[in-house]
């Protein structure tokens, strides 16, 4: 008896996915196409974390309304979902984005948090985040790991 299956039919658990780092290349387009920055965008090659960091970056800052925020989390559970995730625990940064919307970083908190339960429950997986705090909370949100 075979008892193998393939990786994406088994059961997994993702931990510290950078929310923003896994923002679909669609959606990325279509935040570009609206996006004033639109003719200094240009996809780059990524070669060490500098480089990673940067265009982590990038992305960050093409998220300008709550309603990007939002679509990216819902997203990002569905494509949790259909990879066969049954929990996963998204990195956030509240911060990042509560200057840029005007919002308190627990109102941002909020939005993430329903937005990604309410995909999760139509999914059928758990989630739970884990909370970035960036050493400065610049509108570029600089994000460095702790050492
Ligand atoms: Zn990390």
């Amino acid at each position: 008896m075979n008892r193998e299956r393939p990786l994406s039919q088994l059961p997994k658990a993702h931990l510290h996915v950078h929310l923003e780092g896994a923002v679909r290349r669609r959606t990325i387009r279509q935040l570009i196409s609206r996006s004033k920055s639109r003719a200094a965008y240009q996809q780059a090659s990524v070669h060490n974390l500098k480089d990673l960091i940067r265009e982590f970056s990038r992305i960050t800052d093409l998220i300008q309304k709550p309603a990007d925020l939002t679509r990216v989390a819902s997203e990002f559970i569905q494509d949790e979902a259909a990879q066969g995730i049954v929990y996963t625990e998204p990195m956030v940064g509240p911060r990042l984005y509560a200057r840029r919307f005007g919002y308190s970083s627990d109102r941002v908190m909020r939005l993430l948090l329903d937005a990604m339960q309410d995909a999760a429950a139509k999914a059928g997986i758990e989630v739970g985040v884990m909370i970035g705090k960036p050493e400065r909370s610049s509108e570029s949100g600089k994000h460095r790991p702790r050492r």
